[in-house]
């Protein structure tokens, strides 16, 4: 019996030591530097201060608590093209596909076809980085005549992680309806351009008509979404870059705003 208990006693005693030392040899295959190397930014200009001034600016941008603007705080034209061109603002629009994806997962669809998701198109399906590049990144004042060259060029690249909601939403049964403030003349090029994005079979693709030239975007887009639940369509999620394709009248269940400090449309 004693010799019994002084085995076991010694086997566990090994098994401790291996188990130490199986840990030790994970830990030495980890990375561990004693001095993290941050990459290098653009912002290592800006001061601190200044940093969480433009942060600040952009939070009160996407809470939707400023005053209508025409272009970013010129001070802040470093910050906002770190942001845009860095992870993260795709970090935001991920956080903000992911949880409308689990919205839309959540919910118990009619059976008669009626449920829609809508998108706004620009900055949300379709990214203009490309142009606003070229542009200070919402530094200069919106030009439409040069904005609309852009755009029949038809070269707008796909957001990925819209494409990702647009692909679950459509999955799971709801009608897709694309609600635009681009005017009527630019379908073709819009359809194209979406088609080579990834995007396809929509229900309805609602662009500006010549009615509705002079309309503010909130205006327009919540007399076409009245025009849709009068069609009998449960407007259960929505998803824009800008609060005047969210606010305003006949609105979505719930509504998803996808980050965007470049530009303002009221
Ligand atoms: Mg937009």
């Amino acid at each position: 019996m004693t010799f019994l208990t002084y085995t076991m006693f010694l086997c566990l005693v090994c098994m401790a030591f291996s188990c130490q030392e199986s840990m030790d040899l994970e830990l030495d295959l980890l990375p561990r530097p004693l001095i993290i190397e941050y990459p290098e930014t653009r912002l290592k200009n800006m001061t601190e201060e200044l940093t969480m001034q433009c942060t600040s600016w952009r939070v009160a941008v996407e809470s939707n608590n400023l005053n209508p603007w025409k272009t970013i705080p010129m001070e802040c034209a470093d910050y906002i093209e770190e942001y845009m061109s860095g992870q993260a603002y795709n970090f935001d629009l991920e956080t903000v596909s992911k949880e409308a994806r689990v919205y839309a997962k959540s919910l118990e669809l009619g059976d008669d076809g009626m449920d829609v998701w809508i998108f706004d198109i620009d900055e949300t399906l379709l990214s203009n980085l490309p142009y606003y590049s070229d542009h200070g990144f919402g530094l200069e004042v919106f030009d439409c005549v040069q904005f609309d060259r852009w755009v029949v060029e038809g070269e707008a690249t796909v957001i990925e992680s819209s494409l990702k909601l647009y692909e679950e939403v459509s999955w799971l049964g709801f009608q897709i309806i694309l609600l635009t403030g681009r005017s009527e003349d630019k379908r073709n090029v819009t359809v194209t351009n979406l088609i080579n994005a990834g995007y396809q079979n929509w229900d309805k693709l609602i662009l500006r008509g010549d009615d509705d030239q002079g309309k503010s975007a909130i205006e327009f887009k919540s007399e076409k979404r009245k025009e849709i639940i009068e069609e009998g369509y449960r407007i259960i999620g929505n998803s824009g870059d800008q609060w005047s394709d969210l606010m305003g009248t006949s609105v979505a269940s719930r509504s998803f705003k996808l980050s965007n400090p470049m530009y303002h449309i009221p």
